[in-house]
């Protein structure tokens, strides 16, 4: 797993931290990086829009998720979804609108 250092910004009155980041591309390479904390531990972070400095942790390390963004399930009859912790809302609108066009969705 590659650590690199970066800025990472948070939605309370840090705003920004400088950790080390990792972006594990799937589950056994997530796995891995939780295994190798620094003495500030190791944190997941996603969008870094959780209220206050949830998702900040200056001098750790940080686990992105961003890679992390396959969707999984789709049932079109109650409308559940199952997709991994990167997937952002604009992922999944443009993936329902692409269903819609070509998928279980087109009427
Ligand atoms: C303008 C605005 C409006 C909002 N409105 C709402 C709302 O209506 N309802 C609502 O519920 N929230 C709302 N929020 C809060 C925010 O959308 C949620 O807290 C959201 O879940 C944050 O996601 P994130 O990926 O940015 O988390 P981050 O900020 O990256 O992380 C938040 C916390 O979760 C942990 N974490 C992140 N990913 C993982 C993971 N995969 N596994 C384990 N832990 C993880 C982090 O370590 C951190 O402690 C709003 C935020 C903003 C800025």
């Amino acid at each position: 797993m590659n650590w690199d250092t970066d800025i990472l910004n948070s939605r309370g009155r840090v705003h920004h931290t400088l950790v080390d980041v990792c972006a594990p591309s799937d589950t056994a390479e997530a796995i891995e990086a939780t295994r190798a904390p620094n003495h500030r531990g190791i944190f997941a972070y996603g969008g870094g829009r959780g209220y206050g400095d949830t998702a900040s942790n200056n001098g750790g390390r940080s686990i992105l998720t961003s890679r992390l963004n396959d969707i999984h399930e789709f049932d079109s009859k109650d409308g559940r979804i199952v997709y991994d912790p990167g997937a952002t809302f604009e992922l999944l609108v443009q993936w329902l609108l692409q269903e819609m066009n070509t998928g279980p969705l087109r009427k």
